[in-house]
């Protein structure tokens, strides 16, 4: 087994975005979002759980002051596929109204978590919402709102690593990897 790879008793896991990729890509978000906001404030919502590890090295990466808040949601559904629902585990603690908010996603994949994100937290009334993931989904994502900052555009593979698990596995690998089982 090359050491690019690892197996579970049912799935073969290979790199597909290296630490030091996901490294490149986080500056280049910061610095887009250092321009942007540059005198704004902005608070940082991140996903839970998911986007844990991408919140903490994104923010280190910003030149300008800012926040920091999470927002927990749940699908119902097994490890691989989500089952349509989303429902809210634990809203923030801060006060949006006004604010310049960033939500912070892993991955956007049906784009329906990120729909339900956008309707809950407008209803307090930001002065302005964008949308950063590290990955997303292209051809599969339906959303009707733009999503400004993107990591990786990837196709319609299951990742895990930097934060996304499988069956809550696999969430530490400082790399991103894809299986095709
Ligand atoms: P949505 O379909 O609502 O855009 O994404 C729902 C959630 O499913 C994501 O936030 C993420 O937790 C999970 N998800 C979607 N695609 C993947 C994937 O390829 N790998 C992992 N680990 N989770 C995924
Ligand atoms: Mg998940």
């Amino acid at each position: 087994m090359p050491d690019n790879q690892f197996k579970t008793e049912t799935h073969t896991f290979s790199v597909m975005i290296s630490e030091q990729e996901i490294r490149k890509a986080v500056q280049r978000l910061g610095k887009e979002l250092s321009q942007k906001y540059a005198g704004k404030n902005p608070i940082f919502v991140g996903i839970l759980n998911g986007s844990f590890l991408f919140v903490a090295d994104l923010v280190r990466e910003m030149s300008v002051e800012c926040e920091i808040d999470f927002l927990k949601i749940g699908s119902y559904g097994n490890a691989m596929h989500s089952a349509g629902t989303v429902r809210l585990d634990k809203d923030v603690s801060a006060q949006l109204t006004d604010r310049h908010v960033i939500v912070v996603e892993d991955i956007i994949d049906s784009g329906l978590s990120v729909t339900f994100i956008r309707n809950h937290l407008m209803e307090k009334k930001p002065a302005s919402m964008s949308f950063v993931t590290l990955l997303l989904k292209k051809e599969k994502a339906v959303v009707d709102f733009p999503i400004e900052h993107v990591g990786f555009d990837i196709g319609n593979e299951f990742v895990v690593g930097y934060g996304l698990d499988f069956a809550q596995r696999f969430r530490h690998l400082k790399d991103i990897y894809v299986t095709y089982d």
